[in-house]
């Protein structure tokens, strides 16, 4: 009888073919009435075939003691064992690898269900391996190390096209799941007990959750849709540095003793900020205090920034409850970005002084009659001039730099038109922090408050300039 034409096999032809059951083409086994949906019914007995040749293939590995290679194999849907359930080679008592497992250049038309099985030494999937389903690891011990890796990063169109399921699996060894493009991972009580590397890949979700990380972690340069953490454990050094998120990061419930490096992360659209990606004040908090461990006082700013928008935020939900502390935070926030900005603080003082000044010349004093007059129409018409400066300032907001200057240059056109002080000498002395009030001052109201303005603007100013050089 002819045998099988790929090298190193000696099983015997199917009828009609140049292939034994394990190579063989299966697309006629199944019928699939929807895209992702087999149904192997009428080739019952054909499946039987194939888990029992597979069978007498892994105890000739057995008995050679080498390791288990399956080579070109092109699998049906899981065998049916005794509980109604589908697994990996379920029908053998001992379920159990002793040498190191490799899948090279396999095909897997269904789900491959290895649960269960332990495998004493590695399991290796190569790059070229398809899966046109999910692969489950749920219960399963993997001693040595696992390869999952290198599914043609460039290309759309993944090796892999379901689901990776790691229900209290534990992975002993190093476990690498990195260079590859998969849709989902689903972790859920897993532990990892050496270094793990999901670093270089692409994810539509990667979701851990009671999961529990012993050694290092490695997402760096990955770009996840959505990566969820939730009741995930990470004892030593945790790395996320360059990846790009899709959906909101939440460290609410991530427990970390080690170090954390979140370095350069960014949103997967470019049009979209890094405050929009960091979900809650708690991760913007934990992603400062990491950089702050690293002395990396730069950006531990810029999240302990996003850490009060996101304050402001919870504030905003309790307003009436807190409305003193929130009114606080927002002007906070308007006035210098919570001390980060000090140009925008810069900014507030010179509008507040060309505002405070203009004040200054439609009140004129008669000294001989020693009556106040007040210039109304000038008063009136400058209004609603910088009104109109501040509308036009908003809509033209994308351009932020721009606009500031269109505001600050409309301000001190209506100021130098109404004061004819080209030199800003009365804006100048307004402003002047170090002007001493003398006695013989008076005082009113209303300046007293724009001196308490002016004040807490220099003090956001120079604050803003310190956090940014701050050294520890
Ligand atoms: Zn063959």
């Amino acid at each position: 009888m002819a045998t099988c034409n790929l090298d190193n096999c000696n099983n015997a032809c199917l009828e009609d073919e140049n292939k034994c059951i394990l190579h063989c083409e299966k697309n006629s086994w199944y019928k699939e009435p929807l895209i992702g949906m087999k149904i192997w019914e009428e080739s019952e007995d054909k499946v039987n075939d194939f888990w029992n040749q597979l069978r007498v293939l892994i105890n000739s590995f057995r008995r050679s003691f080498k390791c288990f290679i399956f080579n070109q194999i092109i699998f049906p849907k899981m065998e049916n064992n005794s509980q109604n359930k589908f697994n990996f080679f379920d029908n053998i008592l001992n379920l159990e690898f002793e040498n190191e497992v490799v899948f090279n250049n396999c095909i897997f038309l269904d789900d491959a269900d290895f649960s269960k099985i332990i495998f004493l030494k590695s399991l290796h999937i190569d790059k070229d391996t398809k899966f046109d389903g999910d692969v489950i690891l749920n219960d399963a011990i993997i001693k040595g190390t696992f390869y999952f890796h290198s599914f043609n990063l460039n290309s759309l169109e993944s090796n892999f096209k379901g689901s990776l399921w790691c229900k209290r699996t534990v992975f002993d060894g190093e476990c690498r799941i990195n260079n590859s493009n998969l849709k989902n991972i689903y972790l859920n009580n897993a532990e990892f007990k050496s270094i793990s590397k999901f670093n270089n890949s692409s994810f539509n979700n990667l979701i851990c959750l009671n999961t529990l990380f012993y050694d290092t972690v490695d997402f760096s340069q990955s770009t996840n849709n959505r990566i969820q953490l939730d009741y995930t454990v990470f004892i030593k050094y945790t790395n996320f540095q360059d990846v790009k998120f899709g959906k909101t990061l939440n460290l609410n419930t991530t427990t970390k003793s080690g170090e954390m490096n979140f370095l350069n992360i960014q949103s997967k659209d470019n049009s979209i900020g890094l405050v929009d990606i960091i979900e809650n004040r708690e991760t913007a908090r934990i992603i400062k205090d990491s950089f702050e461990k690293q002395n990396n006082i730069i950006e531990a700013n810029k999240y302990y920034a996003i850490e009060m928008i996101k304050r402001e935020e919870e504030l905003e939900n309790e307003k009436k409850k807190n409305w003193f502390e929130w009114l606080v935070f927002k002007i906070h926030g308007i006035s210098s970005n919570h001390s980060q900005d000090a140009l925008l603080a810069l900014f507030w003082i010179i509008n507040f002084g060309f505002i405070g000044s203009l004040f200054d010349c439609f009140t004129k004093v008669d000294y001989v009659s020693d009556f106040i007059t007040f210039h109304i129409p000038y008063f009136i018409g400058s209004i609603v001039m910088i009104l109109a400066i501040i509308g036009v300032g908003d809509i033209i907001k994308e351009y932020k730099k721009t606009y500031k200057f269109f505001i600050m240059f409309g301000l001190y056109s209506i100021y130098v038109f109404n004061s004819e002080d080209y030199g800003l000498t009365d804006l100048a002395n307004v402003i002047n922090p170090f002007s001493i009030m003398t006695k013989g001052d008076t005082l009113n109201l209303g300046m007293l408050i724009f001196k308490v303005i002016i004040a807490y603007l220099m003090y956001q100013f120079i604050v803003s300039v310190r956090q940014n050089t701050r050294r520890k």
